[in-house]
């Protein structure tokens, strides 16, 4: 393909042109991933662009696990009934109803590619996550994030599409008949794609957001937010986007810990939250936002604990899970607290909330097409499907179900 060089009026740096794709997809979380392997198989030309390596991202670092509603118990319609509960009501009805009636199939497409959910009875493995009315989360051990990642990468890569790490996205314009982005890559060099449709998959902004105000966050460092911006300066509409979640259980202590997410199939498998007087205070698997407010709201009447740095927490008697949920369910984060000298079979450890997830994001319809015409979006960047407050376990479902869609509603407009 012909490149010819131009300048950027934004920057004066060189741009290399001329890269043309059907679909350009923009991050390598489980999102872009589901979405660059659903455009390719429904016969679209695609590239896979991602700021770092493909492998960084926060997909990969999920834990805990992902929901469908496979138990005799339960259904979509009570899973949807869940997600709108504990939303408060603010999420999307139509975006969650998709989200949720498309779960079991999500997990089989899954399958298919590689990933393999721990089993126990003949069954998967249920647990109830908080929020939840019934036993619905899937894991893989306490690696979910990273088997569904690998799963997915690996389908990319035995494909014909075009991976472009390092390549940052600055900027994004409409041009005939697609859209232009414009990227900074790692020599410092800006270059052009030509794409017909372009699907976001950049993630949220929790480890900026972080920083900016001084806490800790579970994120990646790459998990900064700026293409939802980009995408508001190219006309895009957003919801909620003041709506950041704290997961209720940030690592305290030891300090190689802080900012861990202890996964919240510790509370699933019955480790409860305990105050300075060793009470319960709190429904440990209620809705995130309600958890993680009880233990702000319980250190601040004085009654939490002090980590030997002089942090706040509250205890997680974690000595409650039976060791052999744990070690089927459990076996990375034992692993990480006992390398730091703790065990939590042994001892309850310290915990407190951290700055974890962007609720909201750009407005899409069940086809993920943002307001932007060929501009379609997934993941963690989007916003609706959970409204105000996510239940755990519906992210990971949330990349797959919307990657899905997004890849596939993409190579249509792009194909035809
Ligand atoms: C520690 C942790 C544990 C979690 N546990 C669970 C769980 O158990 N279950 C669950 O459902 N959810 C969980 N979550 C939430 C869930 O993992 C994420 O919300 C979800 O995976 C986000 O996926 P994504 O594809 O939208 O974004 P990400 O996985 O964050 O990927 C974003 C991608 O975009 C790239 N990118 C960013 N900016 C740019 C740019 N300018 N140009 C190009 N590329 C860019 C990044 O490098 C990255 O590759 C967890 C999150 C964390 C951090």
């Amino acid at each position: 393909m012909m490149m010819t060089e131009i300048r950027n009026s934004a920057s004066m740096r060189p741009v290399r042109t001329g890269v043309s794709f059907d679909v350009l997809v923009i991050g390598s979380g489980a999102s872009g991933l589901a979405a660059a392997v659903s455009a390719e198989r429904a016969g679209a030309r695609v590239g896979l662009a991602t700021k770092t390596t493909l492998q960084a991202c926060n997909s990969a670092k999920a834990q805990g696990g992902i929901q469908a509603a496979f138990g005799d118990d339960d259904s979509p319609e009570i899973h949807a009934e869940d997600v709108m509960r504990s939303s408060h009501d603010t999420a999307n009805p139509r975006l969650a109803e998709v989200l949720t009636s498309e779960a079991p199939s999500a997990i089989h497409w899954l399958e298919e590619l590689g990933v393999e959910f721990t089993r126990s009875n003949g069954g998967y493995r249920l647990a109830r996550c908080g929020g939840a009315s019934r036993k619905r989360l899937l894991q893989v051990g306490d690696r979910t994030g990273h088997a569904i990642t690998k799963a997915l990468r690996d389908a990319y890569e035995a494909g014909p599409g075009t991976e472009l790490p390092h390549h940052a996205l600055v900027e994004l314009r409409p041009a005939e008949s697609g859209w232009t982005a414009t990227f900074r890559r790692k020599d410092e060099e800006a270059v052009e794609v030509f794409a017909r449709a372009i699907v976001l998959a950049a993630g949220g902004r929790c480890y900026a957001e972080a920083e900016t105000r001084g806490e800790l966050s579970t994120n990646h460092p790459n998990a900064t937010g700026e293409v939802t911006r980009i995408a508001l300066e190219a006309g895009a509409e957003a919801r909620d986007l003041d709506a950041l979640q704290y997961h209720p259980n940030g690592g305290a202590w030891p300090d190689t810990m802080q900012g861990y997410s202890i996964p919240e199939t510790t509370r699933a498998y019955g480790a409860v939250l305990l105050n300075a007087d060793g009470e319960e205070f709190t429904d440990s698997l209620g809705p995130r936002d309600a958890v993680s407010q009880a233990i702000f709201d319980e250190v601040d009447k004085g009654k939490g604990v002090l980590t030997p740095d002089g942090r706040p927490a509250v205890r997680l008697d974690t000595v409650r899970i039976s060791p052999e949920d744990a070690e089927i369910s459990l076996p990375y984060m034992l692993r990480r607290y006992r390398g730091a000298g703790i065990d939590p079979l042994a001892e309850p450890i310290f915990t407190y909330p951290v700055l974890h997830y962007q609720n909201g994001g750009l407005v899409i319809d069940e086809r993920a097409e943002t307001t932007l015409e060929g501009v379609f979006a997934c993941g963690e960047i989007a916003g609706g499907t959970h409204g105000r407050n996510r239940m755990m376990g519906n992210s990971l479902l949330e990349c797959t179900v919307f990657g899905r869609r997004a890849g596939k509603a993409a190579a249509e407009r792009a194909t035809t």
